[in-house]
């Protein structure tokens, strides 16, 4: 999330219960640079620049060179990216040329939509995935680049507006030469509180210090709508303190180079710092995190707002886990008077504690210290920007090379002020019409989502009708929040990139623990408007769409309708579906954790859940690994109910019309190309695998051949039989909404 960087161990993060519609697709090497202490989904540390020519018009063409993305003129790069303009998908919606047709639909639906798209696609140098998805994202931060160099190029010593501070913090990360002067220096202040840790009160003093800079807290520490009780706030604390992008990468012998390259890493960057005996330390380091990784909890076990609902007292805490010492962390992080916490990982912390009890100050000293040099890398000098690069854009995550300055310096402004930039944003890029149009489709999904669930076959009526009160009461949000939120206190300074970050991480903090004891604000949003994304929160029963992601090829003003429905329209069905997936139906109409559902409903949801699961297990992207279905379970319900919500609405909409044919394809076969089309994409191996620990997303083929064979309407559309290889016997499909 763009919008919180440093509060990554939100609950919504942590369990995923604000669902979305992708992971890390937007993601650049600064946005994404993860805190040690957070067990969170640490997206991809990768970039976007442009590819190399290639056959399929709107994939990559010589118009998008190299230089057009590097450099864009303010007002016009933005024509210029491959994919996003409704230009690029002439005349109906759809690229035919991106299309195998070699490939039988029934055997590889993927294939057959977008397999010459993708076989052609080359993967930009500085990236680890690049698809139609990343091209709209890739629009959205040469946009914002375009405001952020306007904004920059009138400086001033003491910035006071907020685009006089979003114009700095810019500009400032922009100053090479400045950063480059300084080297090390603005770690000094750090590392000399860290050397300073003398005995376990100072040790958990320092740790809250990770909410207001560069310091890192073995727990993650949030302010989130109590799950029980969404009007009110509760203090969260989660497992933590781990580098890697998972426990997998320590425990399995699959990750054993990954983890080997890690202790390098570990030892060169606090060789960098002028921490004492690197080698020694990165040892001890790695071998400190690979308990931690043996106490977490996995990820698919975090996907159980039940499980992850744990209140306890301040005083239980403090007896259940001497050996840290809680007071003086939650005191020194502004949260001393919650006398009630809600523990998310519950026995991974407390054991936690044990284990930070029983290792030596010196190991927690050296651990801080590389966490500090590691998290605060991209807003140093380039020997440790490279370093952390090759770790973890290369090494870990896949992409060859670094992304450009610019890049990094959007994605760090981004990160600090990103509603700033929303509200100019909304206001150069998203015409009023847009958001009127989007209401008039949301409102079409919603009427096939009721029109479904009353006809719902598998559901007792007084589950049925909950449900139907629980899809009626849903908030929808589009284009950007109510009200934007106010930046004045935050102090930005034009030499100060370093100072700047830690400054943004502080504000964020602040942010939050002004909510704390206040009414929940229901207009606070987890995700910018530029953000190319969707998602559901479950607590506000409610799904957001930003402005970022009505635009081609999720929305296109100039496709069939059929598309349109495919594609937007799939993606206002998955959002809306995950408010009755495995984790959002455990939440009540008024966003309550809250057992709603008869036994008998709630069995025979579990049933087709780990039908539907058991399916995924079976796709192997990459030798060797598979997905993961209970991981993924929560996206692929979505989307199998958003497609089905799509079909459903377009159907209502012809109003028992005939579609017409256009280059020999039907109306119900559109709307199934429409979905394909929006997850045309290739990734990078290491990238694959690492998604396949991190991310509740199933990869770009099982989101399509995976949903498409357990909906009647494809086999019916695609005259998919038996001996088709995604063919499935009506019995063996699972249709759970
Ligand atoms: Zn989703």
């Amino acid at each position: 999330m763009l919008l919180r960087p440093r509060l990554v161990v939100s609950r919504a993060a942590l369990l995923g219960s604000a669902a979305c519609l992708a992971s890390g697709l937007a993601s650049g090497f600064a946005a994404a640079q993860t805190p040690a202490s957070p067990a969170t989904v640490q997206a991809p540390k990768q970039s976007a620049a442009a590819a190399p020519a290639a056959a399929v018009p709107g994939t990559t063409p010589g118009a998008t060179s190299a230089a057009t993305l590097q450099t864009p003129a303010p007002g016009d790069a933005a024509a210029h990216i491959p994919g996003a303009s409704p230009a690029d998908y002439k005349p109906w919606g759809f690229q035919l040329a991106g299309r195998d047709k070699d490939v039988v639909p029934g055997n590889d639906f993927f294939g057959y939509a977008n397999g010459t798209y993708v076989r052609d696609l080359v993967i930009p140098s500085d990236r680890n995935s690049w698809g139609a998805f990343n091209m709209l994202a890739e629009l959205s931060r040469v946009r914002v680049q375009q405001i952020l160099t306007e904004l920059a190029a009138h400086p001033v010593a003491q910035p006071a507006t907020i685009e006089e501070k979003l114009g700095t913090f810019y500009a400032a990360f922009m100053d090479e030469k400045t950063v480059e002067a300084k080297g090390a220096a603005p770690l000094k202040p750090g590392l000399d509180a860290i050397r300073a840790v003398e005995d376990r009160k100072q040790l958990a003093a320092l740790m809250a210090q990770a909410q207001f800079g560069f310091q890192s807290s073995l727990f993650g520490l949030s302010i989130e709508p109590d799950a029980k009780d969404p009007t009110k706030y509760s203090v969260m604390v989660s497992q933590g303190g781990i580098g890697l992008p998972d426990r997998d990468y320590y425990l399995q012998a699959k990750f054993a180079e990954k983890k080997k390259a890690y202790q390098a890493y570990v030892a060169q960057m606090l060789g960098l710092a002028g921490w004492p005996d690197a080698d020694h330390a990165a040892s001890d380091i790695v071998a400190f995190e690979t308990a931690i990784a043996k106490i977490s909890w996995a990820r698919d076990a975090m996907r159980d707002p039940d499980k992850t609902y744990n209140p306890m007292s301040v005083d239980a805490l403090v007896k259940a886990a001497p050996q840290f010492d809680w007071r003086t962390w939650l005191d020194t992080a502004g949260v001393g008077s919650a006398k009630e916490l809600v523990l998310t990982t519950k026995s991974a912390v407390l054991a936690e504690a044990r284990l930070a009890g029983a290792t030596d100050l010196a190991t927690l000293r050296a651990w801080l210290a590389f966490h500090l040099v590691d998290d605060a890398a991209d807003d140093l000098s380039s020997p440790f920007v490279n370093a952390s690069f090759a770790f973890h854009g290369k090494t870990i995550g896949g992409s060859p090379e670094l992304e450009v300055r610019w890049k990094r310096a959007v994605e760090a402004t981004s990160g600090a002020m990103g509603m700033a930039i929303g509200k100019v944003y909304v206001a150069r890029f998203f015409p009023p019409d847009e958001k009127a149009t989007m209401e008039n489709l949301v409102a079409k999904l919603k009427d096939a989502f009721h029109n479904r669930l009353e006809h719902n076959t598998w559901m007792s009526a007084s589950t049925k009708a909950e449900a139907l009160r629980k899809l009626d009461n849903q908030a929808i949000q589009i284009g950007y929040p109510n009200k934007w939120r106010d930046y004045g206190s935050l102090v930005v300074r034009p030499d100060d990139a370093f100072g700047n970050a830690e400054r943004a991480i502080a504000f964020e903090w602040r942010f939050w623990l002004g909510h704390l004891g206040k009414k929940v604000d229901r207009d606070e949003w987890d995700m910018t408007p530029q953000t190319v994304n969707a998602y559901n929160n479950p607590p506000f029963d409610e799904v957001v769409f930003p402005a970022a992601i009505l635009q081609p090829p999720f929305f296109n003003k100039d496709a069939d309708p059929a598309i349109n429905f495919g594609a937007i329209g799939g993606v206002i069905g998955h959002e809306m579906t995950h408010s009755f997936d495995d984790e959002g139906r455990k939440f009540d109409r008024l966003g309550r954790l809250h057992d709603w559902w008869t036994k008998a409903d709630a069995k025979a949801f579990g049933e087709k859940a780990a039908k539907l699961g058991a399916q995924y297990d079976q796709f192997s992207p990459v030798p060797g690994m598979h997905v993961n279905g209970k991981l993924t379970m929560g996206e692929n319900i979505a989307d199998q109910g958003g497609l089905t919500l799509a079909l459903d609405a377009y159907h209502a909409w012809l109003g028992g019309k005939q579609a017409p044919v256009l280059d020999g394809l039907t109306g119900d076969q559109r709307v199934f190309l429409g979905w394909a089309q929006v997850w045309r994409m290739k990734l990078r191996p290491d990238a694959v695998k690492m998604r396949l620990v991190v991310d509740p997303h199933s990869p770009p083929e099982a989101r399509v051949n995976y949903v498409m064979r357990n909906i009647d309407g494809w086999y019916k559309a695609w005259d998919v039989n038996p001996g088709d290889k995604l063919y499935l016997a009506p019995k063996d499909r699972v249709q759970i909404w």
